[in-house]
């Protein structure tokens, strides 16, 4: 896999956005917390990250 391909991975993860599982307010890159409800995003961001590296181990294992 290509860096680019792991790059359009990685970006196509990011367009699916990233909400709020409290209020659905939509979560910016560099937010820690909601700026609508003040929940904690640790815990989505953690999972988000999951999903890319899941995205890119996926898409690593189309290669081999
Ligand atoms: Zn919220």
């Amino acid at each position: 896999m290509s860096l680019d391909d792991q790059i359009q991975a990685v970006l196509g993860v990011y367009y699916q956005g990233l909400a709020c599982k409290e209020c659905g307010a939509s979560v910016r890159i560099g937010e820690y917390e909601c700026a609508h409800c003040g929940t904690d995003f640790e815990e989505l961001l953690r999972e988000w990250s999951g999903v890319i590296v899941n995205e890119l181990e996926a898409q690593c294992g189309l290669d081999t």
